[in-house]
């Protein structure tokens, strides 16, 4: 049987015998995988890490249990630990081992998942996650997508599609050219493929927490024929709330505009019926994203892109050439909803890992965080030097220390992240400096950050 015979010294050809090599990365990948990550791990200047490497390229090549040192020694550790329970910056990771070791094994399979003839079994496991995904969202079943690298591309797919679709409808490019709608809090992804798709961007005025309103969005729509597609967010990065979206939904429809629904960080509180009423509205978008990378428990990197429908996304983004005439259009091609044509099987550790726990699971951990998120913000409350800047919608805390500058503020979150103690970073809100927490790892100990606060800013 071709396959069951391992690869053997006698079969060596150009590459030698790689026996031992493939041994000890795998060892290696076993180790790392089942050992907590270093808070202290951090980046360095390119000078310090040739000088510590040296280097590793060379044209006779090195033995691998060198290189593998190198690679466990010097350039790790150059690598922030995304998924520490008390990394808080930025959106961290928090992906289960379960995901972390399948994500391993979906590489050693080298699986081609951009076509169903070359895919199709890890496709089909995908689009098993992706139903769930579309059962959480309120959406018909004939819905679906695929996963791609990361929200950034995840929005350009989607507003590539939308164009697509709003050409293909008016039959020609309104005067003033192509616009999408959208507040300034939006990801600064949208407006960086607005820049790729070469479209205006109609910044609408939020409200005072920061949501995309039904009013604002129709006062903003008037005199703007070119809006082809609103952008609202499933939760912003910088403050976590949700855009008003059962409202803007009635705008999009009034408007005959496609919505499309940014749930990059946010959209995994779908699973949680403390938060699900928030996002009432969801089951009437066009077009949605989150990513699984964040705050679903899932390794780098992986977007679920999901269109209502999939045909328009094909009309959209299906490449067309000579020596791509013979594969089979008529099933589930991820390569056609999207802008990519190869791709990995990148929705599979994500896969594996809700097979193994359980949606349910799910569902509790992300109501975990959740949980965390009002504990520490009433210890926050409780706290006499610090402030709650507003109320936490999902899972991002957004607070002062009155009286420090902003030079205090970012000397604080130095010196916590140099201790290794826990990563907090500053950033703006209504033109202040403030300090902001994500929580989406189960493993974060409130008392433990409610303790660092209380100790490092009285
Ligand atoms: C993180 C994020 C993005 C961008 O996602 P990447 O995977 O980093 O490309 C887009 N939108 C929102 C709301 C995000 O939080």
């Amino acid at each position: 049987m071709p396959g069951t015979e391992p690869i053997g010294a006698e079969a060596a050809d150009v590459w030698g015998d790689e026996r031992e090599t493939t041994r000890a990365a795998v060892r290696l990948a076993a180790r790392r995988i089942r050992r907590p990550s270093d808070p202290k791990a951090t980046a360095r200047p390119a000078s310090e890490l040739r000088a510590a490497a040296g280097e590793t390229i060379t044209a006779g090549g090195r033995p691998a249990e060198q290189v593998l040192s190198i690679f466990e020694d010097v350039i790790a550790p150059a690598t922030r630990a995304q998924d520490d329970p008390l990394n808080l910056a930025y959106i961290p990771a928090a992906p289960t081992r379960t995901a972390l070791a399948f994500d391993a094994v979906v590489s050693s399979f080298n699986i081609f998942a951009g076509t169903w003839e070359a895919g199709a079994g890890a496709i089909f496991a995908e689009n098993q996650a992706l139903a769930w995904l579309v059962s959480l969202l309120g959406w018909p079943d004939t819905a679906g997508g695929c996963f791609v690298s990361g929200g950034t591309t995840g929005n350009l797919s989607a507003l590539a599609t939308a164009r697509h679709t709003a050409l293909r409808r008016r039959g020609h490019r309104p005067e003033g050219g192509w616009k999408i709608a959208c507040t300034t809090g939006a990801h600064s992804s949208i407006v960086s493929d607005a820049h790729v798709l070469d479209v205006g961007v109609v910044q609408v005025p939020e409200d005072d927490r920061g949501h995309l309103t039904g009013p604002a969005l129709r006062a903003a729509l008037a005199g703007e024929p070119g809006v082809f597609a609103v952008i609202a967010s499933a939760g912003t990065t910088n403050a976590g709330v949700i855009d008003d979206l059962s409202d803007i939904a009635d705008v999009c429809r009034d408007h005959d505009i496609w919505l499309h629904i940014d749930g990059a960080y946010g959209g995994a509180a779908l699973a949680a019926p403390t938060a699900r009423p928030r996002f009432t509205g969801i089951e009437r978008a066009d077009s949605f994203i989150v990513d699984p990378h964040k705050w679903l428990f899932a390794p780098y990197d992986s977007c679920a892109l999901l269109y209502r429908d999939p045909a328009q996304a094909r009309a959209a983004h299906s490449q067309h050439a000579s020596y791509l005439n013979h594969i089979n259009r008529e099933v589930w091609n991820p390569t056609d909803l999207a802008v990519h044509l190869s791709r990995r099987a990148r929705g599979l550790p994500f896969w594996f890992s809700l097979a193994v726990h359980g949606t349910d699971r799910y569902t509790a951990a992300i109501e975990q965080t959740l949980h965390t998120t009002r504990t520490v913000a009433d210890a926050i409350r409780d706290i006499p030097t610090l402030r709650l800047t507003a109320e936490p919608e999902l899972s991002v805390i957004l607070f002062e220390r009155p009286g420090w500058t902003d030079t205090d503020y970012h000397t604080w979150s130095d010196t916590l992240a140099h201790e290794g103690r826990m990563l907090c970073v500053p950033t703006t809100w209504r033109d202040r400096t403030v300090l902001r927490l994500v929580f989406i790892n189960p493993a974060t100990d409130p008392d433990k950050v409610i303790g660092i606060l209380r100790e490092t800013t009285a």
